[in-house]
């Protein structure tokens, strides 16, 4: 399980934090870390001695351009942040994050990103928009910011744990798992595999596209239609099949625009 989590670090300025970050996912035994365009020398003689021994994961970190490079063969991307932004998006505690870790990695090749921003900015709103949810680790509100390494190892924890849980010999057998934040599950075993992260980046261009086609959404007052939408369907986690589907509406409906106008 703790193979299949991602540690997306995005825009990082400071080597230093790069390889603290190795360090604490090592420690947890996480090993998949990806760079999103860092602004430093992301191997720097300064990040491998804060790495202090994790090195081998920093040497094997990709450093890819965009975040849809890092996340792109994810089925569950959650953004870490310090503060809560203007349109309200699904939130989740750490604890609430590690215990939907198992569900969600039951199946053997499904991913889980958690995504980590920039130490001056943090995430920008059009990448939290990109996240299925929203994870905070409640500190204290009038000082709610994090050192970006600690953030990481305070999540990295709490994956650690829930692995733990899976993997004593005390952990419950049998009683099936709750997932409190979906109200409403289907039985896993009867549904397609969750769409990617990418399958449903290409959904959201398609959707703007045959938006603007039809006249629905107008790019320059956008009242942060797509943002809802975005938020709509990352919330329903959709799978392969649903995504099909929904492209062959929209499809349909750009069949039917064409040929209205023509
Ligand atoms: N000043 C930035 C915070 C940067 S801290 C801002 O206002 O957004 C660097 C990163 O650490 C954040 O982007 C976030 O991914 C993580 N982080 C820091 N504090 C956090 C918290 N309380 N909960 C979740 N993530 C946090």
């Amino acid at each position: 399980m703790l193979e299949r989590i991602r540690i997306v670090l995005t825009g990082t300025s400071h080597p230093g934090n790069i390889g603290g970050t190795a360090r604490a996912m090592k420690n947890m035994g996480l090993g998949d870390l990806i760079l999103v365009a860092p602004r430093g020398e992301a191997r720097s003689a300064e990040a491998i001695s804060r790495a202090s021994g994790a090195d081998d994961l920093l040497a094997r970190a990709p450093v890819v351009d965009t975040l849809e490079d890092a996340v792109g063969d994810c089925s569950l991307v959650v953004g870490a942040s310090a503060r809560s932004r203007n349109l309200p998006w699904p939130m989740i505690s750490p604890r609430e994050l590690g215990a939907r870790l198992p569900g969600e990695l039951a199946s053997g090749d499904s991913r889980v990103a958690l995504v980590f921003g920039r130490e001056d900015t943090g995430l920008t709103n059009a990448e939290l928009q990109r996240c299925h949810a929203h994870v905070h680790i409640p500190s204290n509100p009038d000082f709610s910011s994090l050192n970006l390494v600690t953030a990481v190892q305070v999540l990295a924890y709490e994956c650690r744990l829930a692995w733990l849980g899976e993997n004593t010999p005390a952990a419950t057998t049998g009683a099936p798992k709750h997932d409190e934040t979906q109200p409403f599950t289907i039985d896993e075993g009867d549904r397609d595999p969750l769409a990617s992260h990418a399958d449903l980046e290409r959904l959201f261009e398609h959707m703007e596209e045959v938006l603007i086609a039809i006249d629905f959404h107008d790019p320059d007052t956008p009242r942060q239609l797509m943002a809802r939408l975005r938020r709509l369907f990352l919330r329903a986690r959709p799978d392969q099949m649903e995504v099909n589907i929904l492209r062959g509406m929209l499809t349909a409906m750009e069949k039917r625009a064409k040929a209205s106008a023509g």
